[in-house]
């Protein structure tokens, strides 16, 4: 089903003509005999598929991520393939929004798993065969190189290179414990929109902050893309699902929840008629602050810890925080915590990945829609 090729994985289902024109001439690019989507390493091939698309009418909706893929990135892929006849997947761990105390290396890596849920979905996509119903054309790969191809990418807060910033938004919520974070989420989006030209690019609501800065960012620079928002996959029991979640093993992963009972406690507030940033904010409080002292009440191989980043009521456009929610426009609650690493492990115990010593940061957040 599939191979390596100079390293890389290719793919034996339907040739694609347009692929193979686009192909042909790169070595950047895998040379498998027939394909249902090829892995590019470098713009100028990806481009010259591009322009071939372009030229046949075809539609680009273009799905960024940093691998480790899961179900909520196939659901955006699944909804890029109703609007477009074609869709680009980028996986790419991008070193620019790691900070210079947050492990880079530490990231989930998992390319072949990746290109097989891709395989598997595209077959899936394929089977479907609804009129218009597009599949995945080219996987985007890139090198750090290729990405920054001047000066080494700098996670420094006044490091030099070329960067997009966007103020205020960057600096609010996630901004304020990962400085360099939405530069770098910023920078790397503009530079993969420039590769890939796309119709519509595909973002999860699972990043709310991302969402709003993409957002502002495509309307800022005039950008030619549509950017569509794709809710939050979750688990049965409520957890986004997240790269980051395997390393969290089954005492923290039960402990972790604490986040989204917290904004449930909040949102369940708002439905029921509370406005007020002290109701609304004080009821997902009430649920961190009893979670944490039940842990802290048990020992050491028996607790996780966690500590409360923010959790706040913010506008869903400027993300300024709010005293009162305004019925008409609604709000964004989101927060994050950041699981501790265990202090021990008990015997056979699933820690997770790492054995329960890297820590964790979880993010979440739920809409507040207007009130009619
Ligand atoms: P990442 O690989 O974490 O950078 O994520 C790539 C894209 O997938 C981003 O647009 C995320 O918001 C989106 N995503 C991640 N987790 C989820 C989820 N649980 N539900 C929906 N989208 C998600």
């Amino acid at each position: 089903m599939s191979r390596l090729v100079n390293g890389v994985r290719s793919f034996s289902t339907t040739a694609s003509s347009l692929l193979a024109d686009a192909t042909s001439a790169s070595r950047s690019v895998t040379q498998p005999s027939s394909s249902s989507f090829q892995v590019f390493r470098d713009v100028p091939s990806l481009r010259q598929l591009r322009h071939q698309l372009l030229k046949n009418e075809r539609t680009v909706g273009f799905v960024p991520t940093m691998g480790a893929l899961h179900e909520g990135h196939l659901s955006l892929i699944r909804e890029a393939a109703r609007e477009n006849t074609d869709i680009f997947v980028s996986i790419f761990v991008n070193p620019t929004q790691f900070g210079v105390n947050e492990d880079l290396s530490s990231y989930p890596r998992t390319w072949d798993s990746d290109v097989e849920k891709l395989e598997k979905l595209n077959d899936e996509l394929g089977r479907t065969g609804a009129p218009g119903a597009g599949q995945i054309t080219a996987i985007f790969a890139p090198t750090s190189k290729v990405m920054y191809p001047t000066l080494p990418p700098s996670s420094e807060i006044d490091g030099q290179g070329s960067f997009v910033t966007i103020t205020p938004l960057s600096s609010k919520l996630e901004g304020g414990s990962r400085p360099v974070f939405f530069r770098g989420v910023a920078t790397v989006c503009m530079k993969l929109f420039n590769a890939t030209t796309p119709d519509r690019v595909y973002f999860g609501q699972k990043d709310v902050q991302q969402t709003v800065i993409i957002k502002r960012m495509v309307q800022d620079f005039l950008l030619d893309t549509k950017v569509r928002i794709i809710s939050t996959s979750r688990e049965a029991d409520g957890l986004a699902l997240s790269s980051r979640n395997v390393y969290l093993g089954d005492r923290r992963r039960a402990v972790g929840l604490t986040i989204y009972k917290a904004l449930k406690a909040a949102e369940d507030a708002y439905l029921s008629g509370k406005s007020t940033r002290a109701d609304i904010l004080g009821a997902a409080r009430s649920i961190t602050d009893r979670v944490l002292s039940e842990q802290e009440a048990l020992s050491p191989s028996e607790r996780a810890l966690f500590e409360v980043d923010y959790i706040s009521l913010a506008d869903p456009d400027t993300l300024d925080e709010l005293d009162l929610v305004d019925s008409a426009k609604g709000g964004v609650l989101s927060a994050a915590l950041k699981m501790a690493p265990l202090e021990e492990n008990k015997p056979g115990e699933d820690c997770g990945l790492g054995e329960g010593k890297v820590p964790v940061r979880l993010i979440d957040n739920l809409i507040l829609q207007p009130r009619a």
